[in-house]
């Protein structure tokens, strides 16, 4: 599903990725774990398509995606949906505008679109607030419908960087809860967390990154 060898990546003089080689396989649950720095966004980025690897080959779904041209991107993406910290929701656009977005951008129209999106609503646990506006939900509500853009077209795998970070213990262990659902579903998931109750919770396989390097991995859900 997706396998990294011997992947490195520099900004200017620093090493954000050193030599990974890493196999994730179809379902797998893996929390990035290791400080600040240790590269665990960067790894994120780079089965994103947000960032080319300086050195080493990413496959994801067996593609070569080391060398992306941008025309290819969209096609990448179709198959993944990122979580962040930070919600980046359109805080002026409902919460059905904000995860209606992903589908347009790919050109859908029509009540396919709208089934769509109700599911993915319905999914979180957001759908009786479709209507409100993002701005003026809670911290965990924005990350709920944060959730369901990123899942709304089915992806294969779900990427989260911290998505965790602005939430409280409580709202943490719901979130958690759906990320795991996620996963139940089918869907690979890869988070990234210096969180140990997340990590502790997702109950998956651990990949512990420092100074770019993977120091450990253990567990699979595989
Ligand atoms: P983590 O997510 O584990 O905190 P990052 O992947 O964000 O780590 O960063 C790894 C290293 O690469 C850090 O030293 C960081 O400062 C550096 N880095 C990441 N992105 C950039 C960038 N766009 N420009 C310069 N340095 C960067």
């Amino acid at each position: 599903m997706i396998q990294f060898f011997h992947v490195s990546k520099r900004f200017d003089r620093t090493v954000a990725l050193k030599d990974v080689t890493l196999h994730i396989q179809k379902g797998e649950r893996v929390l990035l774990t290791g400080p600040s720095g240790a590269g665990k966004t960067t790894l994120l980025k780079l089965i994103f398509g947000a960032d080319t690897p300086d050195e080493g080959q990413i496959l994801v779904q067996n593609r070569n995606i080391s060398r992306l041209r941008g025309s290819d991107i969209p096609h990448l993406r179709r198959s993944m949906g990122f979580v962040l910290q930070d919600f980046k929701l359109l805080p002026k656009k409902s919460v059905f505008e904000n995860v209606v977005l992903p589908l347009i951008i790919q050109g859908g129209t029509g009540p396919e679109v709208k089934k769509k999106v109700t599911e993915a609503l319905k999914a979180v646990g957001m759908d009786h607030k479709r209507a409100t506006q993002t701005g003026v939900l809670s911290a965990g509500e924005q990350q709920r419908v944060c959730i369901a853009r990123a899942v709304v077209n089915s992806p294969i795998i779900l990427l989260a960087d911290e998505p965790t970070g602005n939430l409280d213990t409580d709202l943490t262990v719901e979130i958690v809860d759906l990320f795991k659902t996620i996963n139940a579903r089918g869907t690979t998931v890869l988070m990234a967390t210096h969180n140990r109750q997340v990590v502790e919770q997702m109950n998956g396989r651990v990949l512990h990154l420092h100074s770019g390097r993977i120091l450990s991995d253990q567990g699979t859900t595989a």
